[in-house]
């Protein structure tokens, strides 16, 4: 099927409001795979609104209509539709006395004005849309093999009206819909990941995409299906084929973040951590405490910007200080191994690094992190060059330090 949108409003061909119905009819549609050919605004005006209906239903099968249900002169989407299908217009009773009821709730005390009983005119034959949050209903016709849906334009009502109306009534139309699974990957980049799937990535169903984000990359899987189930059951040998590919580096699926990923793991082997941090000042801790219920597993959390710090509750020497610098493997080794010792967690995570934009030297450049992952069977450091600027660092410095205590905790490395 195919659909269009049109808002009626002068207010948004004037700019004073954006047109966030169609933004948000045009998501709808999509995911049940209903394809959204164009997408238009008209003033309130009866010639140009007649118009915009001939020329999209000369292209397409379905339009949705939002604005201009309201009582006022300028509100005439409902009667040109109306016109355009040579239908008339018929009061509904039972919209009135819901109208009534309603204007008699908001405007306690005051008479119900005549012009607003046009709002329960409507196109004779036409599917009445309850307003659950408003006074003027909307509508579905459908005549000589095309749909007309008009909606209110206030946008909480808009959407109401959507979901508990006309998505059950395009489900039945359409029972098709498009289910998605993203796939979060970390620590392999997107150009060895796009090559390494190439058929998949040229593939039409399922259709796999990838999309970069800071220090990670996603991988969307779609396919259209009538159930979930069967959704899955199609995605199931993409899915397989992409973790082999990529196997480890991936952390999880769809909106669950890495933290909380780390947080089930820590849970499902009732394990302690602890952070060890000076360039990222905290920030781990912050993450890590994003997730409820983390107190359970994540007790104490030690910043040590100095390099005084660093020996005093961390116990690092003070030769290793001198010898390799506070930015080095040893000094990172050094405090995830006193973090682990001094707390009696069970795994601690170090990181230390240079944030910038100062402190860079020709053999150490802003952007060097050292991260140091230690649990009572090894210590692991990884070194790390990130670019950008002091907030950017630390942001991947405290994202790569989680993504370690994941892969130490399922034993990786
Ligand atoms: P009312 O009974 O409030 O007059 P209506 O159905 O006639 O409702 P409009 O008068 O067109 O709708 O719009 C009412 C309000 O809804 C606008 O002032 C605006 O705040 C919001 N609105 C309308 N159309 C849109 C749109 N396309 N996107 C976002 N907001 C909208
Ligand atoms: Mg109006």
């Amino acid at each position: 099927m195919r659909a269009e949108i049109i808002a009626v409003g002068t207010e948004l061909l004037l700019g004073q409001i954006v047109n966030t119905n169609a933004q948000y009819l045009s998501q709808k549609l999509s995911e049940r795979a209903i394809n959204v050919y164009n997408q238009s605004v008209v003033g309130d005006n009866v010639q140009r609104l007649s118009d915009a209906i001939k020329s999209a239903f000369s292209r397409s099968d379905m339009i949705i209509f939002t604005g201009g249900l309201g009582p006022t002169k300028d509100d005439l989407t409902k009667e040109t539709i109306a016109s355009y299908f040579g239908l008339k217009l018929v009061r509904d009773e039972e919209s009135l006395t819901n109208i009534k009821e309603r204007f008699a709730l908001m405007r306690k005390g005051q008479p119900f004005p005549k012009s607003n009983e046009k709002q329960a005119d409507m196109p004779e034959g036409c599917i009445i849309l309850h307003n659950d949050d408003g006074t003027a209903p909307g509508g579905i016709i459908e005549k000589d093999g095309k749909i007309a849906i008009f909606l209110p334009g206030p946008p909480y009502e808009m959407k109401l009206m959507y979901e508990h109306y006309v998505d059950p009534y395009l489900a039945k139309k359409c029972p098709q819909k498009f289910y998605s699974k993203i796939v979060n990957i970390m620590g392999m980049g997107e150009s060895y990941v796009a090559e390494q799937l190439d058929d998949l990535l040229s593939g039409d169903d399922p259709t796999v995409a990838p999309y970069a984000k800071e220090g990670e990359m996603m991988l969307r899987v779609t396919t259209m299906a009538k159930s979930e189930d069967e959704a899955n059951k199609k995605m199931e040998g993409t899915i397989k084929r992409i973790k082999e590919v990529v196997g480890d580096s991936i952390y999880g699926y769809d909106d669950i973040p890495l933290e909380n990923v780390v947080y089930s793991i820590l849970k499902e082997k009732n394990l302690t951590l602890t952070t060890a941090e000076s360039c990222t000042g905290g920030l781990i801790g912050s993450i890590i405490t994003n997730v409820p219920g983390v107190s359970s597993y994540y007790k104490e959390g030690i910043v040590t910007y100095s390099n005084e710090a660093k020996m005093k509750y961390l116990g690092v020497k003070e030769e290793t200080l001198k010898e390799f610098g506070a930015v080095s493997c040893e000094t990172a080794k050094e405090m995830a191994e006193g973090a682990l010792k001094n707390t009696g967690a069970d795994i601690a995570v170090a990181v230390t690094g240079i944030a910038g934009p100062d402190g860079g030297t020709a053999e150490k450049k802003v952007g060097l992190v050292y991260i140091s992952v230690a649990d009572k069977d090894n210590t692991v450091v990884e070194k790390f060059q990130f670019t950008g600027d002091r907030q950017k660092v630390r942001r991947l410095a405290a994202k790569n330090a989680i993504n370690m205590v994941r892969k130490k905790l399922l034993k990786i490395f």
